[in-house]
């Protein structure tokens, strides 16, 4: 360990967010660069503390050797540091920017002074492995190594880092996307704010580069239907020319099939409110997803984006989808944004069992929030509200009507809340984005292969396969990710696909060498 008495000396300084007022006006990335000498003292503070809660699952889902990388940044050893966190991480910029650092949560350091700044740490690492030309293509020895052949069905995360092992191992990997660009929800999904385009693209590149086959515009299945803001629908919309593709040939062409195809199929607590088909109501992924492809067709000039500008914002669900609702409706130049919270606000202190400081899972205050409430004052968040009706005039919607919930007192035989009478209140409403979470993945082309499902959590309705073997049910198909687990997070689908890429291999060769989380060689 380099610096033994680092955390006595160093405080913590988290790098800073690009200033609040000014990054609210521009889609360019919210993020700051520290200099050299900031990130040692920082890595110094690891104190390098026997049991590494940081980076077993209960702080990094794919144990990252964060001690290790800590230590090499304070002695300057950066591109060790680098194969270092490549070693279990195939995109730590994805992780480095997104991730809300569970790490850190768990960070030993953390139960007397404030957390080692892990996140900053990785994210500085790997961007100056890009910056020093220190990430290359590392394809497999030969062409057609191993004679096998892989489809991935779906470009997220989970997708991508399987995609990336078993082109490693050797494998043929062919990869089916309906977007027209790669990336999955950290393409189409996360906003360039937070993930910059740019950065997932470099690494598509790399990829290309190691012989990884990408083919967009490729609907795996059929869809009769499309619900409001479904992606294949919207890139039809927009001119994008999308092939529906059997997924029983799939199977019968490669030697293995891997589907990671998120968990895009919206969760809609709303649907049965009076007002809901009004126009103005529409789900969140569906603004999101409309901004993203026009600002990286058009820089937004193409008029096909959802423009919340002059307009009163509802955002119904905290979470990420809504925190990205916010800063996009933010950079529009909306007239007001609410944010509406079902849950009560966490508690400031941490429970009496749990040494480590309160790691508020859900509704931290994230950068969006902080950029509204530095140009209006205003915490956009409202907590412990029912949405009960859309208001509106001639079809369009003016307002959404609400209850005030009082989550100590359950009604006997009903919800675990007492709606608060006399609470009732109509809010003015042009807009409202539905973030209310997903449900599972499209079934469809589950039901062609005859997939059986899972229910991870009640309502909710994925692949089935084993955590950890990752197969299905049906013969050399398997599932990860979002499509497997449910919605979570990027570093879980990271995860999942470095494990299904491991047992895929195992499938295909007999035996494997490729780590996993839990299995890191
Ligand atoms: P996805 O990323 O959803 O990728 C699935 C891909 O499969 C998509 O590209 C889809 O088009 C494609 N696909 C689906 N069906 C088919 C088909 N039939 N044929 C062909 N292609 C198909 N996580 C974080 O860690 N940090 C964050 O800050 C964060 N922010 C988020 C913000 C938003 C708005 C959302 C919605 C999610 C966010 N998440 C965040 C969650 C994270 O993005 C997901 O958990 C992660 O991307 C899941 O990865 P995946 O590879 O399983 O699926």
């Amino acid at each position: 360990m380099g610096k033994p008495t680092g955390f006595k000396e160093f405080q913590r300084q988290a790098v800073p967010y690009r200033n609040p007022v000014e990054r609210a006006n521009d889609y360019l990335e919210i993020y700051t660069h520290a200099p050299e000498e900031h990130l040692k003292t920082q890595g110094a503070r690891c104190m390098d503390c026997g049991v590494p809660f940081c980076q077993s699952d209960t702080g990094c889902p794919i144990d990252n050797l964060i001690p290790e990388w800590n230590d090499l940044v304070y002695n300057g050893r950066w591109e060790v540091a680098l194969e270092r966190l490549h070693k279990t991480n195939n995109f730590p910029e994805f992780t480095g920017r997104a991730c809300p650092a569970p790490c850190e949560g768990a960070c030993v350091l953390g139960i007397i002074e404030p957390a080692v700044t892990i996140k900053n740490i990785e994210n500085a690492i790997i961007d100056r492995g890009w910056d020093e030309g220190w990430v290359v293509p590392r394809p497999p020895a030969e062409e057609n190594l191993t004679g096998k052949s892989v489809a991935i069905v779906g470009s997220g995360p989970a997708g991508l880092s399987a995609a990336q092992q078993l082109r490693r191992a050797g494998h043929e990997v062919t990869v089916y996307e309906r977007a027209d660009r790669i990336g999955g929800l950290c393409m189409y999904g996360i906003p360039n704010m937070k993930l910059d385009k740019d950065t997932v693209e470099r690494r598509v590149q790399q990829l290309r580069d190691e012989g990884v086959k990408f083919l967009t515009g490729k609907h795996v299945g059929k869809k009769e239907e499309f619900e409001p803001g479904h992606m294949t629908q919207i890139m039809q919309e927009r001119g994008v020319k999308v092939e529906f593709v059997d997924p029983e040939k799939l199977v019968d062409e490669f030697d293995a099939v891997l589907m990671a195809t998120g968990a895009a199929k919206p969760f809609d607590p709303t649907a049965s409110c009076p007002g809901r088909d009004l126009d103005g109501v529409y789900y969140a992924m569906d603004f999101l997803t409309r901004n993203t492809k026009s600002l990286l067709d058009s820089d937004l000039k193409d008029g096909h984006a959802l423009s919340a500008k002059d307009k009163h914002v509802i955002v119904i669900g905290g979470g990420d989808t809504g925190a990205d609702c916010i800063g996009t409706s933010l950079r529009h130049g909306a007239k007001s944004i609410v944010n509406f919270e079902l849950m009560a606000q966490p508690p400031a202190e941490r429970a009496d069992n749990n040494p480590w400081p309160q790691w508020p899972r859900i509704y931290r205050l994230d950068y969006s929030h902080e950029e509204m409430k530095s140009r209006t004052g205003d915490d956009p968040r409202c907590y412990e509200v029912l949405t009960k009706e859309f208001v509106g005039v001639d079809g369009k919607l003016t307002g959404v009507k609400t209850v005030q919930l009082d989550w100590t007192r359950p009604t006997p035989n009903g919800p675990p809340w007492t709606e608060i009478e006399g609470s009732e209140k109509v809010w003015p409403a042009d807009l409202v984005f539905l973030a209310t979470g997903f449900v599972g993945p499209e079934l469809e082309v589950g039901e062609m292969l005859g997939l059986e499902t899972q229910e991870p959590r009640r309502g909710w309705k994925t692949f089935r396969a084993e955590h950890g073997e990752f197969a299905t049910n049906v013969e050399g198909v398997f599932a990860a990710g979002d499509c497997r687990r449910g919605q979570s997070l990027v570093v879980w689908a990271i995860n999942e696909g470095r494990g299904a890429a491991r047992a895929i291999d195992q499938y295909l060769m007999g035996s494997t060498c490729l780590s996993a989380p839990g299995l890191n060689l």
